[in-house]
């Protein structure tokens, strides 16, 4: 394993770095409050080349490897988590596309993608959460078109003003089970397809999350991503990718409240020295660093995995798993470091410890990553 970035890879997490210094930065903190991402953000992201950082240089994208994609979302995340989530999600529902997407749907989904129309991947209902399985969401056919009917729930990337288009999982012949579930694409503003409920958040606080409610939608058949029963297997290998996304947002996070923490350390005195000196403070930081040095070399692995085009479930799910549970530990102690300074909002220690609680939950729970891996290593 080698873990040394390209020059490519070195200067994208370069002018990443730079973006989420200038750009995000000076207004994390507003737009938690907030709740919401200003559309300029999302322009600038486009602008820069990060909503097609996945994408093809023929449709207007980047044209850039996994590990590219890591390194963006994790520069993102370490001054913004919730712009991290959006980019992640994104480009996480054009993988759909880019794998088994038609010519026609590439030049005008992912182009409209790279120029900063906002997708989103609709998988969870109501019923069905960790078990996807049991999503009732239906897509009969009806001359040329679908007809739509069913809600989703805990959509990222759609709002009342958020989101353009939407990778939605539907069954298509429900007597399959998973084999009857396709992946079908659909264009906000679509007569039948409304937001419901935006969702009030803990963290990730301007990463928009709505409910999706379809009664009647109709879409045409050639918005069909594949073949009719391919739906839950591209959901799957679109999440291989998007787990590492997720994995990379945990890492982000966990980098600023290191580098938030040593700041501190080296500048808070109590008992007439600073924290730096105390030993058991200095365990708590090796422990923060060691574990996120290792969620880091996963990452790398399963980006390159992903890369080289090799199977990369087990890797996918173990950064996913190791990053998350990580992010969340490292924030805990950050703020536990931090004291009392750490709980309130002028520091930023607070946003990153709500904005990691969510990776252990999202794109498959802890408990599930673990299932995966159990289930790869029995196999
Ligand atoms: C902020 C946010 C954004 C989201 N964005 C999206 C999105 O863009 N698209 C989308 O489709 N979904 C999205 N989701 C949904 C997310 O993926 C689900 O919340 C997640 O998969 C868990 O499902 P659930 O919440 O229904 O929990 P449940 O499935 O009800 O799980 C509850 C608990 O039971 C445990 N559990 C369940 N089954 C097992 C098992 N077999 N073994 C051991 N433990 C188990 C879980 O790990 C968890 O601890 C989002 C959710 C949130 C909160």
């Amino acid at each position: 394993m080698d873990f040394r970035l390209t020059e490519t890879q070195e200067m994208i997490q370069n002018l990443a770095r730079d973006f989420a210094e200038k750009e995000l930065a000076p207004i994390a903190s507003a737009m938690d409050k907030s709740g919401s991402i200003p559309p300029v953000i999302i322009q600038k992201l486009a602008e820069i080349g990060f909503m097609g950082v996945n994408v093809p240089e023929e449709y207007g994208g980047a044209g850039l490897d996994m590990v590219c994609k890591a390194l963006v979302i994790s520069e993102l995340a370490k001054k913004c988590a919730s712009t991290a989530e959006v980019v992640s999600v994104h480009t996480m529902a054009l993988d759909a596309i880019m794998r088994l997407g038609t010519e026609e749907q590439k030049q005008k989904y992912l182009t409209a993608a790279a120029m900063g129309k906002v997708a989103a991947f609709a998988l969870t209902e109501p019923g069905a959460g960790s078990d996807a399985s049991a999503a009732k969401t239906r897509a009969v056919v009806d001359g040329d078109d679908y007809v739509i009917n069913g809600t989703k729930c805990f959509i990222s990337n759609m709002g009342p003003e958020e989101g353009d288009f939407v990778v939605l999982i539907a069954l298509t012949d429900p007597s399959k089970g998973t084999k009857g579930m396709s992946a079908i694409l659909v264009d906000r503003g679509t007569p039948g397809f409304t937001i419901g409920k935006t969702e009030e958040k803990m963290g990730i606080r301007a990463a928009v999350v709505s409910e999706l409610i379809f009664e009647d939608c109709r879409v045409p058949r050639s918005n069909l991503i594949g073949q009719e029963g391919q739906g839950f297997k591209i959901a799957m290998m679109a999440l291989d990718g998007g787990r590492v996304g997720m994995a990379a947002q945990a890492l982000g996070i966990a980098d600023a409240a290191i580098e938030a923490t040593v700041d501190y350390m080296k500048t808070r005195v109590q008992f007439g020295q600073p924290l730096s000196k105390l030993q058991g403070l200095q365990w708590y930081l090796a422990d923060m660093t060691t574990r996120t040095e290792a969620a880091r070399a996963l990452i790398y692995e399963a980006a390159n995995t992903l890369d080289r085009k090799e199977p990369a479930t087990k890797i996918a799910a173990m950064c996913k798993y190791y990053a998350a549970e990580n992010a969340v530990y490292v924030t805990n102690k950050a703020l536990q470091i931090h004291g009392g300074y750490g709980y309130m909002t002028d520091y930023p220690i607070e946003r990153m410890y709500r904005d990691a609680r969510i990776i252990p939950i999202y794109e498959g729970t802890s408990e599930i990553q673990k299932n995966i891996i159990a289930r790869e290593v029995l196999r």
